[in-house]
């Protein structure tokens, strides 16, 4: 297949990014917007009032914060990403999914119904359908401006063929979440995972200039959703959350076989927050003795290289 997408640059700060060219899943040459929102959700989501929303990006530039909001004009309803196509993809085996999600994403994304006090259970077919829901989107945002392609094209191609997310690298997460003040609706962090044997390829040399993982996190009225996907699939398979105010945080991919009693303990600010940063705390926390070098390492980069973290497990 063609190759569907190139490696541009930003207008206002010459950061790097994908833009799709073709079709993400398909190839087709023509291209549509997709929401990442979906718009049977808008109704569930702050009210139109709401003209900025935050998307986090973590660029991990040692030399300057760990991470940083990216502040996006506009109602998060109308954020779409270029990057599908109408026929096969938007009308077709997208469409199959967002009905399939739709009845079961209702109930846990109504923040009165959790507010209401009402309880239901996710069976083991149903966390499948919603994790493939939110891996969907979480590849096409990696096609926005802000973000940063980490998915290989076999695994889009999966998705599509088979209505699941791919067997292996991937890892997702569902809590209910009632919002006070914290102000992230979709965040992402991409970083670089290298196998010790590339790590040693590489020697000291810590700038990189691209990423092949990716941690997401999408909140919808009351439900908060994290995505995991990397090359270190046991790393991120067998990942724990703890989060500090003991909210409920259930791993739904790899597919499990217990049923979910819903909605557990509620999330607060601080267990969103923790799990939409714990990983990567993690990994600054297992390079930082390597702080120091990769700062070094950042100034002397060539220009416009971007240094990001690399990190090893
Ligand atoms: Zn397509």
């Amino acid at each position: 297949m063609a190759k569907t997408f190139r490696t541009t640059r930003r207008k206002h700060d010459n950061a790097p990014f994908q833009k799709a060219t073709h079709c993400i899943f398909c190839g087709a040459p023509q291209m549509n917007g997709e929401h990442i929102f979906s718009r049977w959700s808008h109704k569930f989501l702050p009210s139109r009032s709401m003209k900025k929303y935050d998307v986090a990006r973590v660029d991990a530039k040692p030399t300057q914060s760990d991470r940083f909001l990216i502040k996006r004009t506009g109602d998060i309803r109308d954020w779409k990403v270029q990057s599908v196509c109408e026929t096969n993809c938007n009308n077709g085996w997208m469409r199959r999914v967002e009905n399939l999600a739709r009845p079961i994403m209702i109930p846990l994304i109504d923040r009165d119904a959790l507010l209401r006090g009402e309880t239901t259970r996710v069976l083991p077919h149903q966390q499948k359908i919603i994790a493939t829901w939110a891996v969907l989107k979480a590849m096409v945002a990696e096609f926005d401006a802000h973000s940063w392609a980490t998915t290989h094209h076999s695994q889009r191609k999966y998705l599509m063929k088979r209505l699941t997310p791919p067997a292996h690298g991937w890892a997702v997460w569902i809590g209910a979440y009632l919002r006070v003040s914290w102000p992230t609706h979709w965040g992402s962090s991409p970083f670089l995972y290298l196998s010790p044997k590339q790590e040693a390829r590489r020697g000291a040399n810590l700038a990189a200039t691209f990423y092949n993982s990716h941690s997401s996190t999408q909140v919808i009225g009351s439900l908060f959703i994290h995505v995991l996907r990397s090359p270190a699939h046991d790393y991120i398979e067998t990942w724990k959350f703890s989060p500090p105010d003991g909210g409920s945080i259930f791993r739904i991919w790899p597919p499990s076989d217990v049923s979910i009693s819903w909605p557990g303990t509620i999330m607060t600010d601080r267990d969103a927050d923790y799990v939409a940063t714990d990983l990567y705390d993690d990994l600054l926390r297992k390079v930082a003795p390597l702080i120091k070098e990769s700062i070094e390492s950042a100034s002397t980069a060539r220009s416009g290289a971007t240094p990001f973290w690399r990190w090893r497990v």
